[in-house]
């Protein structure tokens, strides 16, 4: 058929998603979900009068979640916005401080950003990760372009310490700095303190993993108001009631109960040293993690066999096609159960 697609779109790459499939029959360590349910609260929110409320449009400020996220981390409702995933205020940022101009992230990082670059038209540098698959600071400081790092980076799991955040963010007051922490909650410290010092800081979060809500789609970003306002703006320009009326509440709900969200987060945690300390006896090299996964590989062992051995005994894990890491898995960190189960498989194969 004709192509009909605008020609500057005409070679987008667009992002890949890991596999989803809507089963249950695969053990599922491929896309750092939690394998823990939403908080109870969450599930109570979710009433039949809040079902039959669906019939209106929801918040389109959002008010009373932002307010409940700004208490937790000590802002005001100004300084946070939502996202459906924290994907869509990855959007909104490249859209507001991208498009068209320069700007600057890891080869090995979030595969989202370099097609975001690419969407909004941005001139992308990708900075190479050091010898020991580390975030370069040394790339970034005085970068005079937008910076985008994840931080805990994926699928690394390495984490870059606080004084090096804030390096970067110091040097460069004329340029954003967006600090990408969807793994934060596992082992990262959190850069969200320097919005109180920086206004060029955006600290970006998801409830899609430490949190369990990844079908429910919602992120936040936290940083001065005025760049809030910009990607308001974006936002306002694209899809005003970006958050359903049940995912406010599902986030509500979550964000309240924090015994519950810092039990699990401890216990993935714990099963993170178990996977660690098991992969290193089966001999595999496995980087450093502050994440709900691990990074590995094992000398003369080829990824791409080991993935796809795994996934005919019904263990699905992720695996990128990049030279550098061709040969690393990234495993999510489930239950115990799981872990032991993956290990099982993988017994059978190595
Ligand atoms: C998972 C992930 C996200 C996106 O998560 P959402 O589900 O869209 O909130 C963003 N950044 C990184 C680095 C991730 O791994």
């Amino acid at each position: 058929m004709k192509s009909y697609m605008v020609s500057r779109y005409a070679s987008l790459d667009a992002y890949t998603p890991g596999e989803q499939p809507q089963d249950m029959e695969y053990i599922k360590l491929n896309t750092n979900e939690s394998p823990f349910p939403p908080s109870p609260k969450v599930t109570a929110a979710i009433s039949g009068e809040e079902i039959e409320k669906l019939k209106l449009y929801s918040d389109p400020e959002g008010k009373e979640l932002r307010d409940a996220v700004a208490k937790y981390f000590g802002f005001k409702r100004e300084n946070v916005l939502l996202g459906n995933g924290s994907d869509e205020i990855l959007a909104f940022a490249f859209f507001a401080f991208c498009a068209g101009e320069e700007c600057i992230f890891p080869d090995i990082s979030y595969g989202f950003y370099p097609v975001y670059a690419q969407l909004v038209g941005a001139n992308a540098t990708e900075a190479p990760l050091d010898e020991n698959f580390s975030v370069d600071v040394n790339d970034y400081i005085g970068a005079s372009k937008t910076v985008i790092i994840a931080n805990p980076n994926a699928p690394t799991g390495k984490a870059l310490p606080l004084s090096d955040i804030e390096k970067i963010v110091a040097s460069n007051p004329d340029n954003v700095v967006l600090i990408d922490e969807a793994y934060v909650d596992f082992g990262g410290e959190s850069a969200i303190s320097l919005v109180h010092k920086y206004e060029n800081l955006i600290v970006c979060r998801t409830f899609s993993k430490s949190r369990s809500l990844a079908g429910a789609r919602l992120g936040f970003a936290v940083a001065s108001e005025g760049l809030i306002a910009d990607m308001n703006r974006v936002k306002y320009s694209l899809n005003p009631y970006n958050i359903n009326r049940l995912t406010l509440l599902a986030g509500k709900a979550s964000i309240e109960d924090d015994e519950y969200f810092l039990k699990n987060v401890k216990q993935i945690i714990d099963n993170r040293k178990y996977t660690v300390s098991e992969l290193e006896k089966r001999g595999f090299d496995v980087l450093p993690s502050s994440a709900n996964f691990v990074f590995a590989k094992k000398n003369g062992k080829s990824g791409l066999d080991l993935y796809l051995e795994l996934k005919k005994r019904g263990v699905l894990i992720r695996r990128f096609g990049k030279d550098r890491i061709k040969d690393y898995l990234r495993i999510t960190i489930g239950t115990k159960t799981q872990m032991c189960k993956f290990f099982e498989k993988l017994d059978e194969i190595i």
